[in-house]
């Protein structure tokens, strides 16, 4: 199973109006439905919660306040996120943060 980690920033609001419009909802959206949509690449700072507990980045151990919504790890930068993101791809799985179960 090939996975891909996929970090794009979508116009929610008009999103929302497509799926209601479609009687969908918004994350049973195929690729194709959501490309209009489409605003860029997902900036860091929306990947990622900021906590006030600190811990070590995943990658690289430098403190941080970032958890990475998607692995639920913390990470300090676009750089590290980058490469979690390719050893999730290799078929890596993370220990994720209780904070993130469910998200
Ligand atoms: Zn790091």
């Amino acid at each position: 199973m090939v996975r891909k980690v996929k970090r794009f920033q979508y116009n929610f609001s008009e999103l929302h109006k497509y799926a209601v419009q479609v009687g969908k909802p918004m994350k049973e959206l195929t690729e194709e439905e959501r490309e209009p949509f489409l605003l860029g690449p997902l900036p860091f700072n929306y990947s990622c919660l900021h906590l006030t507990k600190k811990d070590k980045c995943f990658i690289c151990g430098k403190e941080t306040g970032w958890l990475d919504k998607r692995h639920g790890i913390y990470i300090c930068d676009k750089e590290c996120l980058t490469l979690a993101d390719s050893r999730y791809e290799a078929g890596e799985d993370f220990n994720r943060h209780p904070i993130c179960k469910g998200l």
